[in-house]
């Protein structure tokens, strides 16, 4: 990848997770660069398929695409940072993530958004003023 597209992804996020909102001075391992839609998928390495995710939703997301909704079982489409308005999808309770909607809700499942180690991690970053 070039430099200034990476560049471009990076000031772009501003420092934090594009999914869960996981700033990166809260982690010890840097961000990487990951494709959206996955390039198995035929995505492509451009500003409009890249996006900023934290190691935790880089890890979880893998190749996926689509869940099942927690709430409804139904096949539903995973959240596209740049196409999609974080705050329409998701909240905060206290550091837990809440789904507002249907891709919101499959998201957080998928990427595990809530797991247990994260949500320590993001009320120790509460706490201490960085979230
Ligand atoms: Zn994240």
């Amino acid at each position: 990848m070039d430099a200034a597209l990476e560049r471009l992804v990076r000031r772009r996020a501003g420092g934090r997770c594009e999914y869960c909102r996981l700033p990166q001075l809260g982690s010890r391992a840097p961000f990487e660069i990951d494709h959206i839609i996955p390039r198995k998928h035929h995505g492509r390495t451009g500003a409009g398929n890249l996006a900023l995710p934290c190691v935790y939703c880089n890890a979880f997301k893998g190749p996926n695409l689509t869940g099942l909704d927690p709430a409804t079982g139904k096949i539903t489409r995973l959240y596209h940072p740049l196409r999609h308005k974080w705050a329409y999808h998701f909240r905060f309770q206290g550091s837990t993530l809440i789904g507002r909607t249907a891709i919101g809700r499959t998201t957080i499942d998928v990427l595990q958004m809530n797991h247990p180690e994260l949500v320590a991690l993001r009320g120790i970053l509460i706490a201490g003023g960085i979230f």
